[in-house]
């Protein structure tokens, strides 16, 4: 009873988590709430009398709770997508092994008749070993333990998809004839992290958040299928939850990159390094911190456009500095967040949040876009594919058709970068070169403190 009760209560915190997580300004509240679902979930379990080895539960329970407080207080900003790929790998990891274990539990005790539960199994360990293969790939390409652009080979989508297709037929017959035992399993099981591979591998490194996201929704599935053969609701609820939260957010990626699902499981796309724009003037204007200061200072209107490199260069704080003393001169600013900025969905509003820039400052690229053309200066602090006017005008660059930050509409650009390096896309960027692009090259961070000085001697 104590037990139900519990999961109840879980699954309501597990919702209005979800909920309060869909805006910055609750997100925190949001996160608050769904680790309370889960504290109240583990001791729910705890108290219902069916744990046998505690020894097992403390050990795991200590040795989960230092690993997961570590990372979670180590992890850089930029690393992020890196530990949700291994955190969700390990829990379509775990999900599998419960199904192989109730599998084997039921084989020995004689009772694996019914048609539904060895189905269930069956899927869960398929889902769960190919999320876990999957995402153990997605973390190493990105934590650059092996390179990140797509591995191709001849023959490699219909190779894929004669292993997709024998795994099914070896599941509908395992299940149909009841032929399950612990070597069908065991190539069963083995085939699934194969596949869970080979279908990561041909993925580019700019693609793997998208990836990741669509694993994590098939963890979700993995955890509500376990939760079916356990017959535990909380684990249906949870499951379902993150199964269609990590769908709706591999959708709305996909959309703010233009780019189909299909197209990023199965394009390679990243494998090209595509320069070869057209033969146009290619000077670049570089600037000074002291003329971006000046330029800064005697504008109306000033659109801030943050990118990855602005992650990178830890300038946040920086940035929240610069437009508060923009803003104190009497000058209109805005930032421009573009859906996929970054790394990682809503990386921009996480940073900026943390350095106190006020969430009425941050306007969506559907709000601001209209604005550049009435702007006196864009000032693009470490984003590259976001800004990339190809995507409007070139219909041979790969991000064609990508809604992006319109800034080259603007009066004056100034874009804080290193170097000439190009995006996660690995595209050339034309704005760059245009006649009002001024470049001010350097560490974001160090280049927004030097304007910063500058500011004061203007
Ligand atoms: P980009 O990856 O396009 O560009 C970042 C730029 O930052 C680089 O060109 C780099 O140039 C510069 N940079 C790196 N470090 C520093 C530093 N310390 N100081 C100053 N500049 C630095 O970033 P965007 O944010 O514009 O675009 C995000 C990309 O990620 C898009 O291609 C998007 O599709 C992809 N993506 C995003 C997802 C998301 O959810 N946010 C999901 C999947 C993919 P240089 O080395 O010359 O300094």
């Amino acid at each position: 009873m104590i037990t139900s009760i519990g999961y109840l209560i879980t699954s309501v915190l597990f919702i209005l988590g979800i909920m309060f997580l869909r805006s910055p300004a609750t997100a925190r509240l949001g996160n608050t709430l769904s680790a309370l679902g889960m504290a109240v979930a583990i001791i729910a379990t705890l108290l219902s009398g069916s744990i046998q080895r505690w020894d097992l539960i403390i050990i795991g329970f200590v040795l989960g709770a230092i690993i997961g407080y570590v990372a979670a207080m180590r992890v850089a900003m930029t690393a992020m997508p890196q530990m949700v790929a291994i955190f969700n790998g390990m829990g379509g990891g775990a999900a599998a092994l419960v199904a192989i274990n109730e599998i084997l539990k039921a084989l020995e005790a004689g009772t694996l008749t019914n048609l539904a539960a060895i189905g269930t199994g069956l899927l869960t360990v398929f889902i769960g070993s190919f999320s876990f293969a999957g995402s153990g790939l997605a973390f190493a390409k990105l934590q650059e333990l092996i390179h990140g652009r797509p591995i191709t080979f001849p023959l490699q989508k219909p190779l894929n998809a004669v292993i997709f297709l024998g795994l099914v037929i070896l599941g509908i017959w395992a299940v149909a004839t009841q032929a399950v035992n612990p070597t069908i399993l065991t190539v069963f099981t083995l085939i699934a992290l194969l596949l869970g591979f080979l279908v990561v591998l041909p993925i580019g490194g700019a693609d793997m958040p998208v990836v990741i996201s669509l694993l994590n929704a098939m963890t979700g599935l993995a955890a509500a299928t376990t939760g079916f053969l356990l017959l535990n609701n909380v684990l249906i609820v949870a499951g379902a939850l993150v199964g269609a939260s990590g769908t709706i957010l591999t959708l709305l990626m996909s959309r703010a990159m233009n780019r189909s699902v299909s197209n990023i499981l199965f394009g390679a796309f990243g494998k090209l390094q595509v320069g070869e724009t057209a033969d146009i003037d290619k000077t670049v204007r570089s600037t000074t911190p002291e003329d971006v200061a000046a330029l800064l200072k005697y504008a109306e209107k000033v659109i801030i456009v943050p990118g990855f490199g602005l992650a990178v260069a830890r300038a946040q704080r920086e940035v929240q500095e610069l437009a508060q003393k923009l803003i104190d001169n009497g000058v209109d600013v805005r930032f421009a967040i573009h859906p996929v900025a970054g790394r990682m969905p809503g990386h921009m509003n996480v940073l900026l949040a943390e350095a106190n820039v006020p969430y009425d400052l941050l306007y969506p690229m559907e709000a601001i876009n209209s604005e550049f053309a009435s702007t006196d200066v864009a000032l693009v602090i470490g984003a590259n594919d976001v800004v990339n006017p190809a995507a409007r005008l070139d219909p041979g660059s790969p991000i064609y058709g990508m809604p992006i930050l319109n800034v080259d509409q603007a009066k004056q650009v100034v874009v804080l970068k290193r170097g000439m390096n190009p995006g996660f896309a690995g595209i050339e960027n034309m704005l760059f070169y245009n006649p009002k692009t001024l470049m001010l090259f350097g560490d974001a961070r160090e280049s927004v403190q030097k304007v910063l000085r500058a500011l004061d001697e203007v």
